[in-house]
């Protein structure tokens, strides 16, 4: 699967918005959105126009991917599952982006953004439910444990992870552990647990078209 290689903050530089995708650097002045707010590239600085319409809900839709490092295909199968599913389709878009493993160890406190969460679940550090799972699109249900694996527990990185951890909300959905480094999901996250700047309504209307 194609992977985007080049600097991550120069996604929120594109969408003219902290997207909070490096840990601790988004919440200093070395973010490069407080310093540079305006598009990458040559002629970032020239893009003013305002955006509407189709553009609007395109870079709604960007942010969304952008947020949980999905890519087009997979981003349109989880809108496709989400509009066959009961319920608003919106808010089932984003519970499925939300079950990701990868999220979920992201939200638990257990690396400080979620691509570092993903390298930890594709090098075999995390296990459900007891068992080792590598997938990190896995789709995480209510009642789920999540735990970093016995051997993997002297990875320094987790330490850095609980300090950056402890200064943040504990989401209502899930309970943390995080001495241990385990969790477990209480229930699937509503539209109201899910502090994203995202307007889904928009990508609904997107994808609708
Ligand atoms: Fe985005 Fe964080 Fe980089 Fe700032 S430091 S541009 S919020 S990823």
């Amino acid at each position: 699967m194609a992977r985007y290689k080049d600097a991550v903050c120069r996604l929120c530089r594109r969408e003219g918005m902290k997207l909070f995708l490096k840990g601790a650097k988004c919440f200093t002045d070395k973010c490069p959105v407080e310093k540079r707010n305006f598009a990458p590239g040559q002629h970032g600085k020239d893009r003013k126009a305002k955006i509407v319409g189709y553009g609007l809900q395109l870079r709604e839709k960007q942010k969304a991917k952008r947020i949980y490092f999905t890519q087009e295909g997979q981003f349109r199968n989880y809108f496709e599952k989400a509009a066959r599913a009961k319920g608003v389709t919106g808010e089932m878009l984003l519970q499925q982006l939300e079950r990701r493993l990868d999220n979920i160890v992201f939200r638990m406190g257990f690396a400080v953004a979620r691509r570092q969460a993903r390298q930890l679940v594709r090098h075999g550090h995390v296990a459900v439910n007891g068992r080792k799972v590598d997938i990190p699109s896995y789709q995480i249900n209510a009642g789920d444990e999540v735990t970093i694996r016995e051997r993997s527990l002297k990875l320094s990185i987790l330490e850095v992870a609980k300090d950056f951890a402890s200064h943040q909300p504990v989401p209502g959905w899930l309970e943390i552990d995080r001495d241990n480094y385990k969790g477990r999901v209480l229930a699937l996250p509503r539209r109201e647990d899910i502090n994203l700047p995202v307007n889904e309504q928009l990508i609904v209307e997107l994808y609708s078209k």
